[in-house]
């Protein structure tokens, strides 16, 4: 079955890695089989939309079967190179940016920070995790051509001559923590996690929008 990446939408896109986690497990646990109203307890989307989800790539499950946990995984795994190790860089190697060292995804097997960049010489050249930190003034010649993601975790106020600097040495993609709002030109992509905004969102729903 050939899918047209470009006409899965999104939104759809999005919730595709919170699937794919969900399925590895049940894979895992030895089940071959899900029905979508399981799927939609355990990943909180509600089963008409994963309906409409899997429909995209021409998984109709059966009625009193559900979806076949093995057909949706290579299909997963496929649409989002899961078979491929994705490379990042981090940038930031402060408490946040250690942390990430630390943790390093390992649980996942299929994104690693290779290297770190940060400024401050009592950082440079030790490594944490295994993973090298580097000099940012060696940005552009450590860098492999593979790697075109970075995850940032500077000062805000650091954050845009950096983020200058990681496009014009050819990055694409940005995961920004920091609370800066950041300059790129169309061809990158930024995603911004602002921990005090989502946390700060989270307590006014709370407050004006009890669950029951
Ligand atoms: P955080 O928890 O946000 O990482 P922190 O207090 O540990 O905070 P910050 O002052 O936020 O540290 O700095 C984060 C990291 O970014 C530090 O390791 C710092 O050396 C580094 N840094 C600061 N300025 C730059 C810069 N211009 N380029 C690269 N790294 C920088």
């Amino acid at each position: 079955l050939e899918i047209d990446q470009a006409k899965i939408p999104q939104a759809t896109a999005k919730r595709l890695p919170l699937y794919y986690r969900f399925l590895e497990g049940l894979q895992a646990s030895g089940k071959h089989r899900v029905s979508s109203t399981e799927l939609s307890e355990a990943v909180k989307v509600d089963s008409a939309t994963i309906r409409r989800d899997f429909s995209y790539f021409g998984a109709l499950g059966k009625k009193g079967y559900g979806y076949n946990v093995n057909y949706l995984l290579s299909f997963f795994r496929k649409t989002l190179d899961q078979d491929e190790l994705t490379k990042v860089a981090l940038v930031g190697v402060g408490n946040l940016g250690t942390a990430f060292l630390n943790y390093n995804f390992s649980k996942n097997n299929s994104t690693r920070i290779e290297m770190a960049f940060d400024v401050d010489e009592t950082k440079v050249n030790q490594e944490i995790s295994d993973v090298p930190i580097y000099h940012l003034d060696d940005f552009t010649e450590k860098i492999p051509a593979d790697i075109e993601v970075v995850i940032l975790t500077v000062p805000s106020q650091a954050a845009q001559g950096i983020a200058d600097q990681l496009v014009e040495a050819g990055i694409k993609g940005i995961l920004n923590f920091t609370p800066a709002r950041l300059t790129v030109p169309d061809d990158v992509r930024v995603h911004h996690i602002d921990l005090s905004v989502e946390l700060q969102s989270l307590i006014y729903f709370l407050k004006h929008y009890p669950l029951k």
